[in-house]
């Protein structure tokens, strides 16, 4: 078991050995980063009160089953991924379902499985689905650094895509040793990917975010932003420095609002960081464009300086009618300003966004206004994935919901736009 620190804890923790002799399996991911940073928090929790890790769910006393519920497909293969675990385990082995289906969905999940689930808003269940005590739960204090090295957690899955996994998980040993960023579309590729490499080590700088998002689910399961101390990433990232770290993914619902509950910003967050002498680079993920109108101008400053690789600002529309319905707390020409800014001024830092395409209502206009969006090319890579309606979420009361033929027929439209080399696949 890795030396597992408490960054943020007065004390380590009372560790019982009431887990001894048992084993804990992990489920493919199916889930986010920062999740599958939570799954990994959850594994070491076991492990730490006595229980050891198997690969083999055959074989394992507890299946901890890593779900998501952010579209109605990731819904759909946590599912297959709860009743394949219970078709594999073995008599008297305690399936365990962790992630945010437990908290988006539960009614869903209920109707196909009867065990044991909690979800991240209220972990400390874990503790008590394993009766381990108050003290022994102290491990999943939320105010404790969470994080993980990062790679592809599938086992199974399709030949083709055990093909691109390999491939990509081979390019970024190679750029771990020699760096492959003289070859442009690779460095892109290599930026926007780092979730495949081993070598990354993904920080969860805060849970939940402050948005209010139409078409969102994340908030039942995540709760509102609670970010950790700025002191503890700051310990964290020289630990990992002097370990020999040099990939670093800043990730969260929305990295964009870390710190509003400390009376801090992203731009504090960021500016303490670049304090840190050592070499390393950055990769933060899901930045809301909102905080551009805050803090555009400090974040280009901030990536000028060379540290930040990769930024993902998820703009969901390229129609400001659009962004209205789904409640997204800027418009275009609020946000579009500062991504040039970024292009002019920081052309290294690779930048992602994600698109929603068919979402209620939206008409051949607004699709189109999108698809310039995209056809610009602002972004160095763009997903674009389907809308599904989530159970709870505002969209729900909507009409004017598109067929699911007429969604898939705008995604792919909307990929046809996408110059980067690497489409991703769409959940
Ligand atoms: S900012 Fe909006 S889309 Fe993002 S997690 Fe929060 S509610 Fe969902």
């Amino acid at each position: 078991m890795s030396n597992i620190e408490f960054v943020g804890l007065k004390s380590a923790p009372s560790k019982s050995l009431k887990l001894k002799g048992k084993k804990v399996h992990v489920t493919d991911q199916v889930s986010c980063t920062n999740t599958r940073i939570y799954m990994k928090r959850y594994e070491d929790f076991v492990q730490y009160h006595g229980a050891v890790s198997t690969k083999n769910i055959k074989e394992a006393d507890i299946i901890l089953v890593d779900t998501c519920a952010v579209t109605q497909q990731r819904e759909d293969m946590s599912l297959e991924m709860v009743k394949k675990s219970e078709t594999l385990a073995k008599g008297g082995a305690k399936i365990i379902v962790c992630g945010c289906l437990a908290g988006i969905n539960p009614k869903r999940l209920q109707e196909y499985y009867k065990g044991d689930f909690f979800s991240p808003k209220n972990e400390k269940h874990l503790a008590q689905i394993l009766d381990l005590d108050e003290e022994e739960a102290k491990f999943l204090d939320p105010y404790n650094i969470r994080g993980r090295f990062m790679g592809a957690d599938y086992t199974d899955v399709s030949l083709g895509l055990r093909l691109g996994i390999y491939a990509c998980t081979l390019a970024h040993q190679i750029d771990n040793v020699i760096s492959l960023h003289w070859i442009p579309w690779l460095g892109r590729f290599l930026d926007y990917s780092q979730a495949a490499n081993v070598k990354a080590y993904a920080i969860s700088v805060s849970q939940g975010c402050l948005g209010n998002c139409s078409f969102c689910v994340i908030p039942m399961s995540k709760g509102e932003t609670a970010s950790l101390p700025i002191s503890f990433i700051i310990e964290k990232i020289q630990s990992l420095c002097a370990d020999g770290v040099k990939k670093i993914i800043l990730t969260s619902e929305d990295v964009g609002a870390y710190g509003v509950d400390l009376g801090a910003t992203v731009v504090d967050l960021l500016e303490h960081i670049h304090r840190i002498k050592e070499e390393f680079y950055l990769y933060i993920n899901f930045i809301d464009p909102r905080w551009l109108r805050l803090h555009g101008s400090d974040l280009v400053k901030i990536s000028k300086l060379g540290k930040i690789r990769f930024l993902q600002f998820p703009l969901q529309s390229g129609s400001n009618s659009v962004l209205r319905r789904m409640r997204r707390a800027y418009q275009m020409e609020q946000v579009l300003p500062h991504i040039l800014e970024f292009r002019r001024r920081a052309p290294k830092v690779t930048l992602g966004t994600q698109i929603i395409a068919g979402f209620p209502g939206e008409t051949l206009e607004e699709l189109e206004e999108t698809r310039q969006i995209v056809k610009k090319n602002y972004f160095h890579r763009t997903d674009i994935i389907d809308f599904t309606n989530r159970p709870g979420a505002d969209t729900e009361k909507m009409d004017s919901h598109l067929p699911q033929d007429e969604i898939r027929k705008r995604v792919c439209l909307l990929q046809k736009e996408i110059r980067t080399p690497f489409i991703m696949p769409s959940y």
